[in-house]
């Protein structure tokens, strides 16, 4: 396909606002897929991702198109991951189109997500259409969301398009703005092959498929191509392009968004980002702009059945195959046994690597307490990473600590703006700026990473009732005064329980974990001190009484059926718990002694 003909573009939006429903639309409206191959959501492939209704992994389709002006086009959507964890595939993602729909529900309004992946659009010096959503629902407002659109983000959003992605009403209008308002792809072909690597994932048949957006050049079959950051060399054995099953082409050439397979067995192979050339004659400088995305939160992973190691394992690897950016290597727990002490691009990325896990390789799961990655500074000078605060040097040896901090956007319906600006004081941040988008209010903090990761975004939708919407970026590392709180039951400490605090909070948060652990311990036939403890001073303490006799003597006598149900319930509760030198200690334990309210 000449240039001339090609659109290349990505859809964003905040979570919700019918990305998916309109990119089926415009499959379907195109014919691009026979309608007995329709499902609803084609895009988001995997089970999880249609239960969450995200989107994780970029996907993308090619379609056909021909326009009101009679012209033949090849329009090449990508659809980019919604999510804040994912920041760096959106931005590489932006950077293989030229254009962005920009889809915002009518009912709704601009939301923190919108925001964010609109600035990575213009970042990438995207031209923008913005689609309005849902208009077939009563409550949809136009005007109003133009408006705020024009007032929130500053583009033009007179000539915005007014969809349903649901009835299909504006799908023509939408595709013919693609054509005649989005650019034509840029590229050269006779110049050496620069084609991007958009992402990488994993199949059983065909090994690593490789997504990429041709800049110069020609790709074709059987060639040698050089992956520029890493050095390795490959042999393409398939290319093609999306439709959006998979379908074979003799060439992709500039502007062409396609695939390509060349025996490759890991994504740990194809960095996303990286630019691909030929072997011989290849381009003599890499595209702009890599840089690998790197885990920035951490936790262990033990099976809460130990028999179940091995089956962890297997299911660690499997996932690890497909997914580049979640790393992994053996922990030894005194408490827990053998696991996993996993790395992730943040807290979403954590919960649906666990969720997965759980429910497709069926193996209950100890998560013990999230941590980021703090710079410990040595009296000598050198710096180490800390990832788990079991690693922790001797205090004496330590000159000071630095914590990741990250600044969050958050837009909140005015009503809720003082809990909102609690909840952030409470968790040492420092407020930015404070704004008015239409009814809402726009503050910016500063904030430290470790505050968050853990329960933050449920305390934040839990005070708003829903309403808030929250995105983040790490901006560095600051000094401060953090300590290591550790938790002793029944004078045993319990690793998984340790955890990085603020010295000023480590009372407050010990007393909370405390009592927290008072209630989700059952009680035992003698009496357990809990206790938080920084370097050996305890700080709290509490101490759970122990049964008294004659509780276990109503199992005695009695009906037999009652007897042997209370003997089921025991057994299955058993299970879920695990032992601490006498100490019996259930899984939910580990969440909840952690949550702070
Ligand atoms: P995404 O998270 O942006 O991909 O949003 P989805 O496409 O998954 O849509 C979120 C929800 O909004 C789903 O329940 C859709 O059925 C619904 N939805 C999407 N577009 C429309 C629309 O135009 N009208 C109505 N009424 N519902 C819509
Ligand atoms: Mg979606």
């Amino acid at each position: 396909t000449d240039l001339a003909h090609i659109r290349n573009f990505s859809i964003v939006a905040h979570i919700d606002h019918g990305k998916s429903t309109l990119a089926d639309r415009l499959i379907q409206t195109t014919d691009t897929v026979a309608a007995r191959d329709m499902k609803e959501q084609l895009l988001d492939a995997m089970d999880i991702e249609r239960e969450r209704g995200i989107t994780i992994k970029a996907n993308t389709v090619r379609i056909d198109y021909t326009a009101e002006n009679g012209e033949q086009y090849v329009l090449n959507l990508i659809d980019t991951p919604g999510h804040v964890d994912f920041a760096y595939e959106v931005s590489r993602s932006m950077r293989a189109v030229e254009g962005s729909l920009l889809v915002v529900d009518s009912t709704q309004g601009v939301e923190a997500q919108t925001l964010a992946n609109v600035y990575q659009a213009i970042d990438a010096d995207h031209d923008i259409v913005p689609v309005l959503n849902k208009i077939d629902l009563p409550a949809s407002d136009c005007e109003r969301v133009a408006e705020q659109i024009e007032d929130v983000i500053g583009i033009d959003a007179s000539g915005a398009i007014r969809v349903s992605a649901k009835t299909g009403e504006g799908i023509r209008e939408t595709l013919e703005a693609i054509v005649k308002h989005l650019p034509a792809p840029k590229g050269t072909r006779d110049a050496p092959l620069k084609a991007m690597l958009v992402d990488s994932w994993y199949d059983a048949y065909l090994g690593v498929i490789v997504l990429v957006r041709i800049m110069d050049g020609v790709l074709k079959k059987g060639e040698r191509i050089k992956m520029m950051q890493t050095g390795s060399v490959h042999h393409v054995d398939r290319i093609g392009v999306f439709r959006p099953a998979m379908q074979a082409v003799d060439e992709l050439g500039p502007g062409e968004i396609g695939f390509l397979t060349a025996s490759i067995k890991q994504v740990r192979d194809t960095k996303v980002g990286d630019t691909i050339t030929h072997e011989k004659k290849g381009a003599e400088t890499p595209l702009p702009g890599f840089k690998p995305s790197v885990p920035v939160v951490f936790c262990g992973l033990f099976p809460v059945d130990s028999a179940e190691f091995e089956d962890l394992r297997d299911a660690i690897e499997k996932l690890a195959l497909n997914d580049a950016s979640f790393s992994y290597e053996m922990e030894t727990s005194a408490a827990l046994g053998f696991g996993f002490r996993c790395g992730f691009l943040g807290l979403l990325h954590l919960e649906v690597i666990r969720d997965r896990i759980e429910r497709e390789y069926d193996i209950d799961l100890i998560t013990t307490a999230p941590s980021v990655i703090y710079h410990i500074y040595g009296r000598d000078g050198e710096m180490v990473e800390l990832h788990n605060p079991a690693d922790m040097p001797d205090p004496s040896k330590i000159d000071h600590i630095e914590e990741p901090r990250i600044k969050a956007t958050i837009l909140v319906p005015d009503e809720f703006l003082g809990d909102v600006l609690k909840l952030c004081q409470d968790r040492r941040g420092i407020q930015l700026d404070l704004t008015y988008a239409g009814a809402r209010a726009m503050v910016v903090y500063d904030l430290p990473l470790n505050e968050v990761v853990f329960d933050f975004y449920d305390r934040l939708k839990s005070v708003t009732k829903g309403y808030a919407s929250f995105d983040y970026q790490l901006t560095g590392y600051r000094e401060d005064n953090l300590v290591k709180m550790q938790v002793l039951v029944n004078d045993e400490p319990v690793d998984a329980l340790s955890t990085m605090v603020h010295r000023d909070r480590a009372e407050m948060r010990g007393r909370a974990m405390c009592e927290k652990l008072k209630d989700l311990i059952p009680r035992h036939m003698f009496k357990i001190p809990i206790q938080a403890a920084i370097g050996g001073k305890v700080i709290a303490r509490e101490t759970l009484s122990a049964l008294r006799k004659d509780v276990t003597a109503k199992c005695y006598g009695g009906d037999a059926t009652r007897k042997r149900k209370l003997l089921d319930k025991q057994k299955a509760g058993k299970k879920k718990m695990r032992q601490f030198g006498k100490v019996d200690i259930p899984q939910e334990a580990f969440i909840s002694a952690l949550k702070m309210d």
